[in-house]
């Protein structure tokens, strides 16, 4: 299916707001497996939407208006979709009544009638329901192509993308399922270049690769009627990535909301391993960033937060053992960086040694940095040593 998202609003045209709504449907349409071909924003001007929707028609088979829907009189979205289709508007009962109830409760608000406009459909629409905010939208197919009406403001959008259209746009028994692996250790033009003929070729389930600073989430979508037979295919899709290249080792664990951070702090506390830390360069954030995901706080021991020094292989692990030593932690890490080139143009590169002792075994590995602004070098600096410490103690879980 072709769709096209057409953001009416002036503000969009004068660069006051910048057009979320048009990022955040994509990225849905595209995980139930919907191509977006167009983007179109277009001012508050019925002459320019009815053009709009003119071109829309013959290019797409869903076209979604967002925005305008307000009780104001530069809301014209439904006016003019109306005029466009050659239909009436007409009152939706349950917005009406939802209408009465929210001016009953807020005394002193008065109704006008202008506020009712916000209960208007076009004549033979089905109604989207707005969890978050009083304009109904809706959905209405005419002459093959389906027209769907949203609410501007970011937050009723989503809800009623979520609640209403969703649903409908999927068959009626099925629902989405999403699965999102996180990476370390491969770029995002790496793993699409390793995926390409699956992400070229996605129907169902769907993929979508996101680039973070330093990482790389791919997220798996499926339409499917329960949670197993989506479990299934999912399953499926996620052995033949993982069998790629190296990817398998650079999968280090599942989530929107995790980070490589917070699998590292549950390993630690899973085994029952006590840390201390040594940085340089970094400004203690390697500490800030692992404590911070660790619910067990008694198993950081201590850590110092060094100035910058000539560092050289022994340094780091003479530190490493030492900081171990001093506070009595089972894993002791060093991560010491210094600056091998500096550019206001280029990426700065920076080399860091990450040296660990654990249980009195110390081992080393270095790595190089670039980055375009301080921060970005820190916390590219920090994911190395984070998942240098998660293959440590992976290899020390099997041992024990
Ligand atoms: P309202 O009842 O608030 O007027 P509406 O459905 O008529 O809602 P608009 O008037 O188009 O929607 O937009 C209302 C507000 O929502 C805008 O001022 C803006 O803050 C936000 N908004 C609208 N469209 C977008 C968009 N495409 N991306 C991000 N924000 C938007
Ligand atoms: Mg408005």
């Amino acid at each position: 299916m072709k769709a096209e998202l057409i953001a009416v609003g002036t503000e969009i045209l004068t660069g006051q707001i910048v057009n979320t709504n048009a990022q955040f449907l994509s990225e849905k349409f595209a995980e139930i497996g919907i191509d977006v071909f167009f983007h179109t924003a277009v001012g508050d001007n019925t002459r320019r939407l009815l053009s709009v929707l003119d071109i829309a028609c013959k290019r797409s088979d869903l076209v979604v208006l967002c925005g305008g829907l307000g009780p104001t009189e530069d809301d014209l979205t439904k006016q003019t979709l109306a005029m466009f289709l050659g239909k009436e508007l007409v009152f939706d009962q349950a917005a009406l009544d939802k209408l009465d109830r929210f001016f009953a409760s807020r005394k002193g608000r008065v109704r006008t009638p202008n506020n009712e406009r916000q209960a208007q459909l076009v004549a033979g629409s089905t109604a989207l329901h707005n969890p978050a905010g009083l304009a109904v939208g809706g959905l209405i197919e005419q002459g093959g192509v389906t027209y769907v009406v949203l609410p501007g403001p970011p937050s009723e959008l989503k809800a009623m993308f979520t609640e209403s259209l969703q649903p409908l746009l999927l068959h009626s028994n099925q629902k989405l399922y999403s699965r999102v692996l996180r990476f370390f250790g491969v770029g995002e033009s790496q793993l699409v270049t390793i995926l390409a003929d699956l992400i070229e070729n996605q129907t169902d389930p769907t993929l979508a690769p996101y680039a973070k600073i330093g990482e790389v989430t791919l997220r798996l979508s499926t339409k499917a009627e329960d949670e197993e037979s989506a479990n299934k295919k999912l399953d499926r899709l996620e052995r033949e990535i993982l069998a790629r290249e190296h990817l398998a080792r650079c999968l280090y664990g599942y989530g929107e909301d995790n980070s490589l951070s917070k699998v590292v702090a549950r390993k630690l506390e899973a085994i029952g391993t006590s840390f201390a830390i040594v940085e340089n360069m970094t400004a203690g954030l390697l500490q800030a960033d692992l404590t911070l995901g660790l619910q067990e706080c008694q198993l950081f021991k201590g850590g110092q937060v060094v100035s910058d020094m000539e560092i050289s292989a022994e340094k780091a692990e003479e530190l490493a053992h030492f900081i171990c030593k001093d506070v009595g932690a089972d894993l002791g890490l060093a991560l010491l960086g210094r600056v091998k080139s500096e550019s206001q143009v280029d990426n700065t590169m920076a080399s860091y040694l990450i040296a660990f002792c654990l249980n009195g075994r110390v081992s080393i590995t270095e790595v190089e940095v670039g980055g375009y602004t301080a921060q970005h070098m820190r916390q590219i600096a920090c994911l190395h040593a984070l998942d240098g410490m998660r293959n440590i103690l992976l290899n020390h879980e099997n041992l024990l």
